[in-house]
């Protein structure tokens, strides 16, 4: 049985142990979503240069495939000080390292200056924020004017979520009691009210087989 919690009810900041637990299942189980997520991000935003920050990237998986299709420099942050030393191994591994730099920092007081960013990419990691329009607050406050987001959970497609389900509930038990679709129709009356108080005019949820993101742009 895994120590992870797979939603926000009793989750704990990464420890090194499921910090080095999560990067074994994001490497081997989920690694065919990152690419094609990073695909469906670069389409959509259409920026592909500049300051791009993965927020709450884990082992900087997603962070790794979209600064490989791009020419972003790239920012892996996490709030976990203890999954930064297995981000600077898979950027390592993917010979990125004068390219993404893992750094420790909480969605909440994200440690960029005002405008820095040009593309601020998310997943997996929305569900655990404590206080969302806190967090789009500052992802609106890092962004450049023009600068946009795709912030969101989900495997990319209904065929890799099948398959991860399929791998998950082998190897853990917890996987298929962990809410699956915390974020759905219900949500979105919600996540309204979220970007308005961000300060969010400009926005987009996306609820399909990709999974449940938020595409944002702040004015220019
Ligand atoms: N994005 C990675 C991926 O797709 O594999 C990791 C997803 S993992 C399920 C959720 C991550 O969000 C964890 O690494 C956790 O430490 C991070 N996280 C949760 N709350 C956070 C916060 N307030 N600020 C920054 N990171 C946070």
């Amino acid at each position: 049985m895994s120590k992870i919690a797979w939603n926000s009810r009793g989750y704990k900041k990464f420890d090194a142990e499921r910090a080095q637990e999560y990067t074994r299942i994001a490497n081997e189980v989920f690694a065919p979503i990152y690419p094609v997520i990073a695909d469906r991000i670069i389409e959509r935003c259409a920026i592909e240069d500049g300051l791009c920050i993965d927020v709450g990237s884990g082992p900087a998986n997603l962070a790794v495939a979209v600064t490989k299709r791009t020419r972003f420099v790239t920012y892996a942050m996490d709030f976990s000080s203890q999954i930064s030393p297995m981000a600077k191994e898979n950027i390592i591994a993917a010979g990125l390292t004068e390219r993404i730099t893992p750094i420790v920092g909480d969605v909440h007081r994200m440690p960029f200056q005002d405008d820095a960013a040009t593309l601020v990419v998310s997943r997996g990691s929305m569900r655990f924020w404590k206080n969302k329009p806190t967090a789009f607050r500052e992802i609106r406050r890092v962004l450049k004017p023009g600068g946009k987001g795709y912030v969101g959970g989900g495997a990319g497609s209904t065929e890799l979520s099948e398959e991860i389900g399929r791998r998950m509930s082998a190897i853990d038990k917890g996987w298929d009691k962990r809410p699956k679709f915390k974020y759905r129709k219900n949500n979105i009356p919600y996540f309204e009210g979220v970007m308005a108080k961000a300060g969010f005019n400009r926005y987009e949820i996306i609820n399909d087989d990709s999974g449940f993101w938020i595409y944002v742009e702040k004015e220019r």
